[in-house]
């Protein structure tokens, strides 16, 4: 069956300090999938992508903010209507790194920055990827101040306070700050209102060749399962624009690296839709919006642990060049991100970078630097168009810290 109105249609990200409660606060906000149609490949994507849908709904008849949930029945027994599904990205397990944050933005089109209200403010990443959302320039920010039930009332308003000075000239000035408990479900309802109206939903054009950033890959299969059962691999990420259709044929860049005589290249990887999931349900076609699940006709192996992560995807002979070098100019910060002290050096020739770009990440080697621009070697290389921004990080004492952004020339 085809049912294209829970495609979800917006992706937020799930940004803050380790154990502040992002996790917790998409779990409370995605509630339970009834899927009938895959369970395994549903699993494999929320899990693995820390994707996770939300259907926002309303209670007709009730007054807001008390007419949002995201349950199914309201407390009156009547039915509520569905407004919008949701896509959250959020950083998997305990993963840290600005990196899997920074190709995770390259996805949003809002942020949802949650600020534990028994810390001090700002924790550590609490900058780092506030700073981040300003330089990426993701604009559409609520604050969950979350863990409410924790501290009285006191401790409560002195953090609130807090957090109103901390955002004070960065992007997230305007923000709303919503005092929640993800835990205990308290002012969901405020935070689904805060959503609403912060983060609209982008105007996309679904008219134009498909171009799909994919943030995962893997093999849905179980160990063991024979080659006659074998089903696919999968890729996960956003269609950005356009649409796909099951059948469609699909290219993927830069595709993988092929070795002979000596010599090794880079080639584009060629397949089909075989399937298309978003929403816990199976589509016929997507349009562009969140997370979206491809089944494809590719060799399991060649997605297994996200071996396609990064890569772009499209109508064959659409996608931007494959780059392994590139000219990029360059906007340093002031003051290294997250770091206890330390101005920006300027880049120089020689040292090695790490660049996120869409939601690739590659280390190059800068073998040129000029005055607001540098030229960079890549490991590995990437699939961009002109005009892409880099998130530019350098590695500062035992981490890559974000110290720029860049744009493709
Ligand atoms: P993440 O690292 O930001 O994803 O944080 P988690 O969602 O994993 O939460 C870290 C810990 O805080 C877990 O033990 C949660 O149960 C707990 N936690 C999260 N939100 C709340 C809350 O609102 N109240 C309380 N009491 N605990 C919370
Ligand atoms: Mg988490």
């Amino acid at each position: 069956m085809t049912d294209t109105t829970q495609q979800p249609e917006v992706n937020i990200g799930l940004v803050g300090h380790v154990d502040h409660g992002k996790t917790t606060l998409v779990q409370a906000l995605s509630g339970s999938w009834t899927d009938q149609h895959s369970e395994e490949m549903k699993r494999g994507i929320s899990i693995r992508l820390g994707y996770a849908d939300a259907t926002f709904r309303e209670c007709p008849g009730v007054d807001a903010p008390d007419c949002y949930t995201v349950e199914e029945e309201c407390p009156d027994g009547s039915k509520s209507e569905v407004l919008r599904t949701v896509s959250f990205v959020d950083a998997p397990g305990h993963e840290t790194l600005m990196a899997t944050m920074l190709s995770g933005a390259a996805l949003m089109d809002g942020a949802v920055l949650v600020v534990s209200a028994t810390e001090n403010v700002p924790q550590a990443q609490t900058e780092e990827h506030l700073m981040a959302l300003d330089i990426i320039g993701i604009e559409n920010i609520v604050i969950a101040q979350n863990k409410i039930d924790l501290v009285d009332r006191d401790r409560a308003v002195e953090n609130y306070g807090q957090i109103q000075e901390f955002v004070e000239g960065t992007v997230a000035e305007d923000a709303p700050i919503v005092p929640i408990s993800a835990q205990q479900e308290i002012n969901m309802d405020l935070l689904i209102d805060a959503i609403e109206r912060e983060i609209p939903t982008p105007e996309r054009d679904a008219s134009v060749d498909p171009r799909m950033f994919v943030a995962r890959s893997f093999d849905i299969n179980r160990p063991g399962t024979t080659w006659d059962g074998l089903t696919g691999g999968v890729v996960g990420g956003s269609l950005v624009e356009g649409e796909l259709e099951v059948d469609d044929d699909l290219e993927l860049r830069p595709g993988r690296e092929v070795e002979e005589g000596g010599q090794s290249e880079w080639r584009p990887i060629e397949t089909t839709v075989r399937s298309l999931q978003a929403g816990g349900t199976q589509l016929e076609r997507a349009g562009p919006g969140g997370l979206l699940g491809v089944g494809t006709g590719l060799d399991p192996s060649l997605t297994k642990g996200d071996a396609l992560a990064g890569q772009v995807a499209g109508a064959p002979g659409t996608l931007p060049p494959t780059r392994e070098s590139f000219v990029m100019s360059v906007d340093l910060l002031d003051r290294v991100v997250g770091a206890e002290e330390g101005n920006v050096e300027d880049i120089s020739t020689g040292e090695p970078l790490m660049l996120t770009v869409g939601t690739a990440t590659t280390v190059g080697a800068v073998t040129s630097a000029r005055d607001g621009e540098c030229e960079v070697n890549l490991k590995r290389p990437v699939c961009a168009e002109s005009g892409a921004k880099i998130a530019i990080n350098r590695r500062v004492g035992a981490r890559w810290r974000l110290i720029g952004i860049g744009t493709l020339q």
